[in-house]
């Protein structure tokens, strides 16, 4: 229950991005009065729950490896500062990703990411350093059944990456929720917002009954600006800005006002899979040189197989999580609509579909480990939450406008780069053109917009 009636700012969302813009904006700004809602019950319960959670500073794109990079030397840096924050698990654990590639991929991604210019850490793994691996097939010679497809070209070796590994995201998301509050962030869980509203603002004429300004006002500079941010239980606050940090759904509350994040929600599948198979491959210490490395010991990284399937070890549950960038004719958008319901009924579990894992990840998975194929490796669970693709593959930050900023466009890669945007959304309330993030690297905002947008696509979307 919100304890005041006006607010300096309401950030909507308490997911990675919302938490890093509300802990950013309080440590740079702590006279303001900033009001977080979120529809679920705490902290990072939206995709950021749902997410595999990984981070890596290999993109293509040099906006997101500065974005990702950044953020992850600060998660690094709260790792070797706070205690609190290397139990169960360490906050962040940089055992590596290691891209297993037929030899033309291998070349081509050798090129542009071990130039000089992209300061990424890569080191090549042979093809006897991935025969080390027992289980996995190198060359299949089985493809999808039942489909005249060829089989893939056989793996030719690896690209392994060392600043990559998992972050805890329910310790980064009770993180920052922590920090913001003692800064005097207030929260308000369980709580949707269902409209932003011009209600309430004097100098504004509303149209009747929809309450929607007239169009002549547009050019009134200054003067439209959102007033009131209403909840799906007929309560609202007032509010000068309104940071919109809603993930997938943000567009079910911005559509309505005609304010456009240019990005598309998708559904994404996780699978947790277990069994002798999966300790089998969980023993394998590769030839790498991973920054973490526990007792001495290499352990299996974050393998991304050339048909896409990713493969993240959970070392204390002997588990395997299987993903897959799944965007072959999913409908865009969410099932959820705050903004028509004033319920936000998200459900994980629900959205985890068991089928697809038969059905759409196993032929793209056994061929290079067959053991999945067989009684050796069990489905455990599956959930489900979105990737908000922007059109590029990089985060969006717009301009405000009506006295709202759109933070988002995660593109599947929010996590790792939270960090950087809440800084930068931090700047953009500020009225800055730039800022600087963790590791004193300048950004400057307007890249990432939409009106002044400079951002190359991104090709390694996992
Ligand atoms: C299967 C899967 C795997 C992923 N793997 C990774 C990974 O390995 N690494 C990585 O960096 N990222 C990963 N991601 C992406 C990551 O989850 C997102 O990038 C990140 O969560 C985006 O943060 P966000 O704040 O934009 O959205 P969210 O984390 O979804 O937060 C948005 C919040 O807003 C709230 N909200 C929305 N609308 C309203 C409303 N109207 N009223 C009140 N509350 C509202 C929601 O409840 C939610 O808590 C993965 C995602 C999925 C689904």
């Amino acid at each position: 229950m919100p304890s005041r009636e006006r607010y300096d700012v309401v950030v909507v969302g308490a997911g990675a991005f919302g938490l890093a813009s509300a802990y950013h904006l309080i440590e740079r700004r702590p006279d303001l009065s900033v009001l977080v809602v979120d529809a679920r019950s705490g902290p990072g319960e939206g995709s950021m729950g749902a997410s595999a959670a990984m981070v890596r500073d290999v993109f293509s794109s040099p906006d997101n490896r500065v974005l990702a990079r950044n953020s992850i030397a600060f998660y690094r840096h709260l790792l070797a500062t706070h205690d609190d924050l290397r139990a169960p698990v360490p906050l962040l654990d940089l055992y590596g990703y290691l891209w297993l590639l037929p030899e033309r991929e291998l070349r081509e991604y050798s090129g542009f990411l071990r130039a000089p210019e992209s300061a990424i850490e890569t080191e090549v793994l042979d093809l006897a350093g991935v025969r080390s691996c027992s289980g996995l097939e190198p060359n299949p010679t089985r493809w999808f059944e039942g489909d005249a497809a060829s089989p893939p070209d056989p793996i030719a070796g690896g690209l392994f990456g060392r600043n990559c590994g998992a972050v805890a995201p329910e310790m980064l998301a009770a993180f920052y929720a922590r920090e913001a509050r003692r800064r005097g962030v207030e929260f308000a869980f369980d709580t949707v917002v269902q409209r932003l509203s011009f209600e309430g603002r004097e100098e504004i004429l509303l149209h009747e009954p929809s309450k929607m300004p007239f169009a002549f006002q547009q050019s009134m500079r200054g003067r439209l600006r959102i007033s009131r941010v209403a909840f799906g239980d007929g309560r609202s606050v007032r509010a000068d800005t309104v940071i919109v940090a809603g993930g997938a759904w943000s567009a079910k509350i911005l559509d309505p006002l005609g304010y456009a994040t240019a990005c598309s929600p998708r559904r994404q599948i996780l699978f947790a899979v277990s069994g002798p198979v999966i300790d089998q491959l969980l023993a394998w210490q590769p030839p790498v040189q991973p920054i973490d490395r526990p007792g001495g010991r290499t352990r299996f990284p974050f393998v991304i197989l050339p048909s896409g399937i990713t493969l993240k070890p959970i070392f204390p549950q002997r588990h395997l999580w299987v993903g897959f960038c799944d965007t072959v004719a999913h409908p865009i958008g969410t099932l959820e609509d705050p903004g028509r319901d004033g319920r936000l009924d998200y459900n994980m579990a629900a959205l985890g579909d068991r089928d697809a894992y038969v059905t759409d990840v196993l032929p793209a998975l056994s061929p290079y480990f067959p053991g999945f194929d067989t009684s050796g490796v069990r489905l455990e669970n599956s959930w489900g939450g979105y990737y908000n693709f922007s059109p590029e593959g990089a985060p969006v930050l717009t301009e405000e406008t009506f006295g709202v900023i759109f933070v988002g466009g995660d593109s599947g890669s929010g996590v790792m780069k939270a960090d950087s945007l809440g800084r930068l959304v931090a700047a953009r309330y500020e009225g800055r053109r730039d800022t600087t993030l963790f590791s004193g690297e300048t950004y400057r905002l307007d890249r990432l917009s939409l009106a002044h947008r400079s951002v190359a696509e991104e090709k390694l979307i996992l």
